[in-house]
């Protein structure tokens, strides 16, 4: 048995970002293109004597214990597995929260994983995926990481070749979305042809390892909703492409942007120009990281 466990929870932006379809229950059927970034939150796993899970956060705004999705997590496998002991979660938050980067969903991937791990249940990659569907559509996606076609409700995955190296600037203006919500006020069906990103362009300029061709396709029918409302979004976005970025985006549901870089300088400038912008008001949670490359044949929150 494992008494410690130190892992990373890795967020995700995507490149591309396409509605197909409302089905009949109300879900939306998607094309993504996922992107595991460097950004990540830290989580360590501490194995109790007794019963209990315990889950605790840095963030005031978070969720301790049972709302927390890590909490959810533990709770699957320990009933699944009809564990005794329990385990203490805490989570150092560095990914946005509510912002469209999956931080909720790939702390609860990383906490299967290292459940998985720690009581020895010996599930496999697949095993933890198919179980992380039920605790929400991201996380099977946030078990596999890496760069992936993820269609259906974003649960249904296909992995793609790594996407090729670029300095990737993140900002999120401080405002908070709901992805719900988002969702709720999308028009799938009056989206015009040209509001569609070319997914299948994006696969190719992938499987090419063109940089400029991926960062000149992206596209996310999202902002025609959340853009409306959050203007700062698009202004965030003028201010990376004014300082040399190759393309910018508005991440999931919003309202985190990234922007593609190709030189480190001027990622630096754009991050700078956002630190600034707005008397520091525009942006108050800027990152410089770049794409996160998975080792071959480890899952979700490796172990550090
Ligand atoms: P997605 O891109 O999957 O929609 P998001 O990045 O928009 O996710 P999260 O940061 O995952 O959103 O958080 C959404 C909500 O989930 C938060 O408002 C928070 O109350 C709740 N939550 C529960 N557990 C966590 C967690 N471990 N980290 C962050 N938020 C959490």
């Amino acid at each position: 048995m494992i008494d410690y466990l130190e892992l990373k929870a890795h967020g995700k932006i995507n490149l591309g970002l396409d509605v197909v379809r409302k089905r009949e229950d109300g879900y939306h059927e998607v094309r993504m293109i996922m992107q595991t970034v460097g950004l990540y939150d830290r989580i360590t796993m501490e194995r109790r004597m007794g019963p209990g899970i315990r889950v605790e956060t840095n963030l005031s705004y978070v969720p301790n214990g049972e709302g927390n999705l890590a909490y959810k997590a533990a709770s699957l496998l320990t009933d699944e597995f009809g564990l005794t002991e329990g385990v203490r979660i805490t989570i150092s938050k560095r990914i946005p929260v509510a912002a469209g980067m999956a931080g909720g969903s790939s702390d609860a991937a990383a906490v299967l994983v290292g459940m998985n791990r720690m009581f020895r249940l010996g599930l496999t990659t697949e095993g933890l995926m198919e179980r992380g569907v039920k605790l929400g559509a991201d996380v099977p996606y946030c078990v596999m990481r890496g760069t992936a076609l993820a269609e259906g409700i974003g649960e249904i995955l296909t992995e793609l070749p790594p996407a090729p190296d670029c300095h990737l600037l993140l900002a999120k203006p401080p405002v908070s979305v709901s992805t719900k919500a988002v969702y709720g006020k999308l028009k799938a069906g009056e989206l015009l042809p040209e509001q569609h990103p070319d997914i299948d362009g994006i696969i190719s300029a992938i499987k090419d390892q063109d940089i400029a061709g991926i960062a000149g396709r992206l596209g996310n029918v999202l902002e025609t909703v959340t853009i409306p409302d959050h203007p700062q979004i698009g202004r965030i976005k003028r201010i990376m492409t004014e300082n040399g970025a190759l393309g910018a985006l508005m991440s999931g549901s919003g309202p985190t942007v990234f922007g593609i870089f190709t030189d480190r300088g001027q990622a630096e400038a754009a991050r700078t120009a956002l630190h600034n912008a707005e008397d520091g008001r525009l942006a108050r949670q800027v990152f410089l990281t770049d794409f996160f490359r998975k080792k071959a044949g480890r899952e979700g929150g490796e172990n550090k």
